[in-house]
């Protein structure tokens, strides 16, 4: 029978989490192709491949949801394409109903130096949503490198190319590091590859990626001001978090603050190569921690997702995560477009995840509000002053 306690927490995980997935992260290979320096995955070196049987599972997981519901199934690694065009195309064969019925769409990221092709092939057949990771131009992307320490950068500038040749739309993701004093040097070279959206990681520490310095505030305000000044001059690129600071806003501004506050995180279930399921946040994947063990929810192997999600407010890292945005709503002046930003972060950083402000929110969601509050103002007294000196 359940205590008090234990039903307040049931109560907490249904405000605050969707019950069903929109997203689930499967990780095909453990394996990747290159060794940049500030990835999180701890297993990256060894080959382990998802079986056929795991698969299935998670297929028959999905094919449990209400017909109306889409599930994005991401493919990530590891290095998602170091498994091989055939071996993917295998392991996304069971989703083909699902994904004719509009019910799955499949997304991938990618390093991008491994597309050829087979993989271009693939993603056409497959209708894959395809991002890529890249950093900037050659010399801000010399954190991503092979296991010889060689950079990837023309490897991967060569498979953004076959991209486009084969017309196959494709999105960026650049983790910032020294590019965050480049703003505009880094935009202008990743919306001349071409990409749909553009999405600007500043650093994080996350999973293994325990020792990098992150910026201080005002460099990363000075970054998202660089970033707005941009983009008001180049309004046909998209920019994620700039993308969607403005849907915030036009849904408040629109009347929309009830849908905007009924927002519930997703679960967001990683599934690794042998069924094991992490919830909240992929780089939890792998990580074993005195205090929360490894973070495993369930294997898709021995219960359907929905099992597993029904029985996850039990589990100490998630109810404490609950606790972290109850936190995050009761102090901070950002939650409202927040909504309480990453549980991985929470951990990497401050060890726990009933925590609240963390260096990434304050880098890219609390710097970037200020960014806007910034600009606006500056354009207000510019206004102003213009104003006063025409009516001299
Ligand atoms: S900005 Fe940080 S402290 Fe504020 S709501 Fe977001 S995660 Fe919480």
């Amino acid at each position: 029978m359940s205590t008090p306690s234990s039903m307040d927490s049931a109560k907490a995980y249904a405000t605050w989490i969707a019950p069903q997935a929109s997203l689930v992260v499967l990780q095909p290979t453990t394996l990747c192709n290159l060794d940049c320096s500030y990835c999180y995955l701890p297993f990256r070196k060894k080959r382990l491949e998802m079986s056929l049987e795991v698969v299935e599972a998670v297929a028959a997981s999905i094919a449990l949801q209400p017909p109306g519901h889409v599930t994005e199934v991401c493919w990530h690694g590891g290095e998602p394409l170091a498994i091989g065009p055939e071996k993917l195309t295998a392991l996304m064969a069971p989703f083909d109903q699902l994904r004719r019925a509009g019910r799955v769409r499949h997304s991938l990221q990618t390093n991008a130096t491994l597309i050829n092709d087979a993989w271009c092939d693939l993603f056409r057949e497959r209708d894959v949503a395809v991002g890529v990771s890249i950093d900037g131009p050659a010399d801000l992307n010399v954190e991503r490198v092979d296991w010889a320490g060689r950079p990837a950068f023309d490897r991967i500038v060569a498979g953004i190319g076959k991209l486009v040749d084969r017309q196959i739309r494709f999105s960026l993701i650049a983790v910032v590091g020294e590019g965050i004093g480049r703003a505009e040097d880094l935009l202008d070279f990743l919306a001349g590859l071409g990409p749909t959206s553009i999405g600007l990681n500043i650093e994080e520490l996350e999973g293994v990626n325990t020792s990098r310095t992150q910026p201080a505030p005002e460099r990363a305000r000075a970054f998202w001001e660089a970033v707005f000044t941009w983009s008001a001059e180049h309004p046909d690129v998209e920019v994620r978090e700039l993308d969607r600071l403005a849907q915030y806003l036009r849904t408040i501004r629109g009347g929309g603050r009830a849908s905007w506050e009924a927002h519930r995180y997703d679960p967001l279930p990683t599934v690794a190569v042998n069924g094991d399921v992490v919830l909240l946040s992929p780089e939890l994947a792998g990580i074993r921690d005195e205090h929360y063990g490894d973070f495993l929810a369930g294997n898709v192997l021995a219960q359907p997702m929905s099992e597993i999600l029904a029985g996850a407010w039990q589990l100490p890292y998630v109810s404490e995560f609950l606790d972290g945005l109850a936190a995050c709503r009761e102090s901070c002046a950002f939650f409202d477009f927040c909504r309480g930003a990453q549980a991985g972060n929470r951990y990497f950083e401050n060890g726990r995840f009933d925590s609240t402000e963390t260096n990434y929110c304050r880098a890219s969601k609390q710097e970037l509000v200020r960014a806007l509050a910034g600009i606006t103002n500056t354009t207000a007294i510019s206004t102003s002053t213009r104003s006063t000196e025409e009516a001299k």
